[in-house]
C-alpha cells in the first residue's frame, strides 16, 4: 500500500484562482468544511495575470447598458452556440458580484463622481469593464484571498491532484502529491469543485502560464464527465512577437480600448477593410468616429479594432500572410499616437496601462508612449471545457462540479474580453453554493484502496522507466509545435488528421518518458505527469475540431470557411468510452425561450 496522508473535507475545491477562491468562500459561508488545493502558492494562480477588467453591466459610464445588452453581446460574440441560460445568469448576476468584491475591499478605478469606472473592450457595446489600471486580476485575487482567509478554509498549496476517486458512480475524493516533497495525499470529500483553469500550454505560442496543462479537463474526462465544445480555442489577437523569449505574452485589449490602433507595414489601419455584417451597424466607418467612441462620445460607434477577438486575429493573420506584416512577423499596435489628441498623453498612457508600459520597456526596450508595439495572435483561452448544469455547475458525474475556465457553456464559440473574470465570480459562487448543498445532503462515500494504489502506481511510473531516453520536455515541445501548426488558428481536415496520427506517436513517446532522481523537488517528474493531460486535451480539441465542419468564432476551417446553420444548433461532446477510446458526438442546443430570443433580436 502506498504511503499517504488523508484529509477530510465536505467540499474540496481544486484550484485557487478567481473561480476556486469564490467557490471556496461560498461553500465555507454555507457552513461546510472546505479544502482548497492548488499547484502553486496561494495568490499565484493564473487569474492574477488578468489585466483588462471584469465585464458587468453596472451602467456607471453609459446608462444605456443593462443585463439585456450584456446578454445579447455575449450571445452574439459566442455566435449563438452558448449555453443561453449561463449567458443569462452571468449577465444578470455579474453586477452584484462586482459590487460584492468592492464591498470586500477591491480598489477599482473611479469615475469623477466616485463610482466604479468602466472601460471599453472588444465586442461589448458599451464601456463595461470594471478595472484597476491593467492589474485587475491581481486586485481580484488579493481581495478574494483576504476575504477567504478569515473563513477557516484549509489550504493545501503546491499540491497537484492527479486523479479523482469515485464510489458508486459519484466522485468522493481526489489523489494528489506535494510538489516539493513528492508525498502523496488523499482527499476525502462529499463534493469536489474543479477550478483548474485552461489548456494553453498545449500550444507553442501562448499567453498562458505553466499551470495551464488542462488538468481539470482531463480529471473530469477520466472520471467519466462530458467535455463540450473543445474545438473553440481563443487566439488573442495581440501577443508580443519579439524578442523570441517573450513571444506570446499578452498585450491587453485595454490598449485598443484606450485608443490604440492596428496598422500594417504600409501604415494602413487594415481593420476598416473587413467589418463583418453582424457588426456593421455598431462599428465606426471612419477613424474620427472610432476615436470619439474611445473617448466616451455616446453618439459614436466603436472602432473596428474592438471587434471580437476571433475576427481581429484572422485579420492580423491575413495581413502577415499577404506580406504586410512587421519585421518580426506581427503587425503594429500604436497607442503613442493619442499624444496628438490629448494633453499629457504620455502620462495618460502610463497611468492607464502601467503594466504594458513596463512590459515593453523591460522586455523589448520599446517605449509605448513613443513607438508602436509589434503584436500577433497568441493562444489565450479555451471556451470549451467540462459540461455543467447552468444553475448548479454540476457536471454529468454526481458530486463533481466545475467553474471558471475549465468549465464551459457561457462563451459559446468565442469569449468576449472581461467575461472570464465575471464568469469566475458568478459561477464560482454558484458552484460553491450548490456543492455545499450537495455535500450536506450526501453521505460520505468510501475511498477505494485499489483506486488509491492505482493512482500512486501511475504517479511513480516515470521513475520505473529509464531516464536515459527522451525527456518529458522534448515530448511537450513536439506536441506544442504540432498543435500550433496543425490545429491552430486556421484548420483543415487533412492537417488535423495528421495531428491525430501525431498524437498517437506522441502518446507512445510519452509512455516511455522516464524521470531521474526521486520525488523531492523534481520538475522533470512533474512535466512527465503533465503529458497525459496535455495529450488528452489536445486530442479532444482535434477530434471536436474535425467534427465541426464549419467556421465559427475561435474555430476557423479553411476547408469549410462559412458558418453553417445546422452546426449553429449543436454542441460537440467528448466522452471517454468504457474501452478507453475518446468519442465525439453532437448534442442539440435546447430551444432558447421566446423572452431571451426577443432580447437578442431587438439588439441585432
Ligand atoms: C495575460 C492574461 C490576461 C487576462 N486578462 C483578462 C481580463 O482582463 N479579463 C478577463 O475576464 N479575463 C482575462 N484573462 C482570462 C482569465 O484571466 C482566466 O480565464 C481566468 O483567470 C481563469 O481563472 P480560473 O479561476 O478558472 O483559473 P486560474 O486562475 O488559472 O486558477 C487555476 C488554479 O487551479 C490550480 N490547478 C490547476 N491544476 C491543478 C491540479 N492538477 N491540482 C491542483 N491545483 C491545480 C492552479 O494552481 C490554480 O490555483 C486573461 C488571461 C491572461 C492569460
Amino acid at each position: 500500500m502506498p504511503d499517504y496522508q488523508t484529509h477530510d473535507h465536505d467540499v474540496l475545491v481544486i484550484g485557487a484562482g478567481g473561480a476556486g477562491l469564490r467557490a471556496a468562500i461560498e461553500a465555507s459561508a454555507a457552513g461546510v468544511s472546505v479544502g482548497l488545493v492548488c499547484k502553486s502558492l496561494l495568490g499565484k494562480a493564473h487569474t492574477v495575470m488578468a489585466e483588462g477588467g471584469i465585464a458587468a453591466a453596472l451602467a456607471n459610464v453609459d446608462d444605456r447598458d443593462s443585463w439585456k445588452v450584456h446578454f445579447a453581446d455575449t450571445m452574439r460574440g459566442g455566435q449563438y452556440v452558448n449555453n443561453w441560460r449561463m449567458a443569462e445568469l452571468h449577465a444578470k448576476e455579474a453586477p452584484d458580484r462586482v459590487r460584492e468584491l468592492e464591498a470586500w475591499g477591491a480598489m477599482f478605478d473611479r469615475t469623477a463622481d466616485g463610482r466604479i469606472l468602466q472601460r471599453n473592450f472588444g465586442g461589448h457595446r458599451y464601456p463595461r469593464l470594471a478595472h484597476v489600471g491593467d492589474r485587475t486580476g491581481l486586485e481580484m485575487i488579493r481581495t478574494l484571498q483576504d476575504h477567504g482567509i478569515h473563513q477557516g478554509i484549509d489550504v493545501h498549496m503546491e499540491c497537484t491532484v492527479t486523479s479523482l476517486l469515485k464510489d458508486d458512480g459519484g466522485v468522493v475524493g481526489a489523489f494528489g502529491y506535494e510538489r516539493e516533497r513528492g508525498r502523496f495525499k488523499v482527499f476525502r470529500a462529499r463534493a469536489v469543485v474543479l477550478a483548474t483553469g485552461g489548456v494553453g500550454r498545449a500550444y507553442k505560442i501562448t499567453s498562458n502560464s505553466w499551470e495551464y496543462t488542462g488538468d481539470g479537463h482531463t480529471l473530469a474526462y477520466d472520471a467519466g464527465a462530458d467535455l463540450v465544445d473543445m474545438e473553440f480555442m481563443q487566439f488573442h489577437p495581440t501577443g508580443m512577437v519579439w524578442p523570441p523569449s517573450v513571444r506570446g505574452i499578452l498585450v491587453t485589449e485595454g490598449v485598443r480600448g484606450e485608443g490604440g490602433v492596428l496598422k500594417n507595414s504600409l501604415g494602413r489601419r487594415f481593420m476598416f477593410d473587413d467589418i463583418p455584417e453582424a457588426y456593421r451597424s455598431q462599428t465606426a466607418d471612419n477613424e474620427e468616429e472610432g476615436w470619439r467612441y474611445t473617448q466616451g462620445d455616446k453618439s459614436a460607434r466603436r472602432p473596428p479594432e474592438l471587434l471580437t477577438r476571433d475576427h481581429v486575429s484572422r485579420c492580423i493573420v491575413r495581413e502577415i500572410k499577404e506580406g504586410r506584416g512587421s519585421p518580426h512577423g506581427g503587425v503594429y499596435l500604436d497607442i503613442s499616437w493619442i499624444k496628438d489628441r490629448i494633453a499629457k498623453g504620455a502620462e495618460h498612457i502610463k497611468k492607464k496601462l502601467p503594466s504594458m508600459y513596463h512590459q515593453f520597456k523591460q522586455l523589448a526596450d520599446i517605449d509605448i508612449t513613443r513607438e508602436p508595439m509589434e503584436v500577433g495572435p497568441t493562444t489565450h483561452y479555451i471556451m470549451g471545457g467540462v459540461r455543467v448544469d447552468a444553475d448548479t455547475q454540476m457536471s454529468s458525474v454526481p458530486g463533481l462540479f466545475a467553474a471558471g475556465e475549465c468549465a464551459a457553456g457561457i462563451n459559446g464559440a468565442n469569449r468576449l474580453g472581461g467575461n472570464s473574470l465575471s464568469d469566475l465570480l458568478v459561477f464560482g459562487k454558484r458552484a460553491g453554493e450548490f456543492a455545499a448543498t450537495f455535500a450536506r445532503d450526501r453521505k460520505a462515500g468510501a475511498i477505494d484502496p485499489q483506486q488509491v494504489a492505482e493512482a500512486a502506481r501511475s504517479a511513480v511510473e516515470p521513475f520505473e522507466r529509464s531516464p536515459q531516453g527522451e525527456g518529458p520536455y522534448q515530448v511537450q515541445y513536439a506536441l506544442q509545435e504540432m498543435m500550433q501548426d496543425l490545429v491552430g488558428i486556421v484548420r483543415t481536415e487533412q492537417e488535423m488528421q495528421r495531428a491525430l496520427d501525431g498524437l498517437e506517436t506522441l502518446r507512445a513517446r510519452a509512455s516511455r518518458v522516464g524521470a531521474a532522481g526521486h520525488r523531492e523537488y523534481n520538475p522533470g517528474w512533474h512535466a512527465a505527469l503533465d503529458l497525459h493531460n496535455l495529450l488528452t486535451v489536445s486530442e479532444a480539441i482535434t477530434r471536436s475540431a474535425l467534427e465541426r465542419r464549419e467556421s465559427r468564432g475561435g474555430h476557423f476551417r479553411e476547408d469549410y470557411p462559412e458558418m453553417d446553420a445546422a452546426f449553429g444548433k449543436i454542441n460537440t461532446i467528448v466522452r471517454k468510452e468504457r474501452d478507453g477510446r475518446m468519442t465525439v458526438s453532437r448534442a442539440a442546443i435546447p430551444e432558447i425561450p421566446e423572452e431571451l430570443k426577443s432580447i437578442i433580436e431587438s439588439m441585432k
